[in-house]
């Protein structure tokens, strides 16, 4: 008899919804069917949707280094709140970077006492250090990540043409996939050079200095460099619809790349920048209503991968103030789910089985990452449980991360979580952190 039955949900499967009990033991889902008998504990999950949990593959708690911006602690607590219990953390902004072997130890041993959700890490491709991306593979990294224009934090340069494409060819080598941040070095340079010289210093300037095309040149000389290497490439945040058909034109001439974007380029647009000023403030920047809708055309349609929060949070100060000097970076960790359900699900008709591929699915599956991802017996039992019919204004109050700074707050969303459980253990339930024990590390299996 199993440890655990979650009794009577909506089971959200790749092959569709289904009513089932999920039967939970040793943290794994050992079989999922109509009345299962009883366990040692249930969970009515009677009225609920039952999602696999979020997998974040794009964010930042900048630990160890910078906890006072976020740290996995707060940031883990955040995500579970969200629906979420495995994220992977960029190389940056923690300090120093993830950009060796000893970094990686360094970052593994301070998550692993902090976070209550799984993890895994991304090893840095910066200039010089090509020599160490074998060791990095060996310790567990899920991929590289490289910028092709400056990062916002000089200990992480960005990677010139030679890096990236050396890199690509390091990385296929190993097996694992290279993430690029795809905005134009060059071409940003020179117009904020320009808006510098004009005294320019608004939030269309800013939006200005970092056009769309900035974004579609990179991803095309990203993906031609990735093709010639024969390497696994993942865009990240791609944020206007010319930027994923760029990226989808590659993939249709057979380069090997995967598709990101964030919640808050689904959800927010220029004017939102106007607006809400520097907590609105990410790169590339939110996009006008015709590549908004253009980029939830591309969601609607299936060439959209994947949907990160690229959650990059600052301190206080570090967001006040004129916009070109503020931090760049939306903390949005904890409404990933929570947008696509809204804006996805409920105002546009997403299916809740397409919520739960781009959110989890292809997550695990591009990134290798066996017995997650999914509702099915032997994998992790990973589950979010999600009130439909539930709905909410999130609230200062509401947020689990460090500081309650978040473009989010103030919008109402329809469905609310109602608890998430990592490998069987019930860490977030009813708007409080109920976690005993700590995440673990996943790697590419
Ligand atoms: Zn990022």
């Amino acid at each position: 008899m199993a440890e655990l039955i979650v009794r009577g949900g909506m089971l959200v499967t790749p092959a569709g919804l289904r009513r089932a009990d999920v039967a939970i033991e040793d943290g794994r889902i050992q079989a999922i069917g109509p009345e299962l008998p009883g366990g040692a504990e249930e969970i009515d999950a009677r009225g609920l949707h039952v999602f696999p949990a979020v997998i974040d593959v794009h964010l930042h708690f900048n630990e160890p280094g910078r906890t006072e911006w976020e740290g996995a602690a707060t940031g883990s607590r955040a995500l579970a709140a969200g629906g979420g219990t495995v994220f992977f953390d960029m190389p940056l902004n923690s300090t120093p970077c993830t950009v060796n072997a000893r970094e990686f130890d360094r970052k593994r041993a301070a998550l692993k006492a902090s976070s209550i959700t799984d993890f895994g890490l991304w090893g840095g491709l910066v200039p010089g250090n090509i020599g160490e991306m074998a060791e990095l593979a060996d310790r567990g990294v899920v991929g590289f990540k490289a910028f092709m224009c400056d990062s916002g934090l000089p200990e992480f340069p960005r990677a010139d043409d030679f890096t990236l494409f050396e890199g690509l060819v390091e990385a296929a080598r190993l097996e694992l996939p290279v993430a690029v941040h795809a905005e134009s070095h060059e071409l940003m340079q020179g117009l904020s050079r320009r808006m510098a010289e004009q005294g320019r210093t608004e939030a269309r300037d800013f939006l200005a200095s970092r056009p769309v095309v900035a974004e579609v040149e990179a991803i095309e000389r990203a993906t031609r460099l990735a093709g010639e290497a024969g390497a696994k490439l993942h865009i990240v945040h791609i944020s206007s619809g010319r930027g994923v058909v760029a990226a989808a034109e590659a993939k249709a001439r057979g380069v090997d790349v995967s598709i990101e974007t964030c919640a808050h380029y689904l959800f927010f647009i220029e004017e939102d920048l106007e607006r809400l000023g520097a907590v609105a403030k990410c790169a590339p920047p939110l996009r006008d209503a015709e590549q908004h809708d253009a980029l939830w055309k591309t969601l609607l349609d299936g060439t959209i991968d994947i949907v990160a929060s690229d959650h990059s949070p600052a301190p206080p100060a570090m967001k006040t103030g004129a916009i070109m000097q503020t931090w760049g970076g939306i903390a949005g960790v904890q409404s990933t789910l929570a947008v696509l359900l809204e804006a996805g699900h409920f105002r546009r008709g997403l299916p809740l089985e397409r919520v739960a591929k781009l959110t989890a699915a292809t997550p695990a599956q591009r990134f290798c990452i066996a017995h997650k991802g999914s509702l099915a017996p032997g994998n992790d039992a990973d589950l979010t449980l999600i009130d439909l019919r539930g709905s909410y204004t999130l609230e200062a109050r509401d947020l689990q991360q460090r500081h309650a700074i978040s473009p989010y707050i103030g919008a109402a969303f329809r469905g609310v979580v109602r608890r998430t459980l990592r490998r069987g253990e019930t860490i977030f339930a009813n708007g409080a952190i109920t976690a005993r024990t700590e995440g673990t590390l996943v790697r590419p299996s």
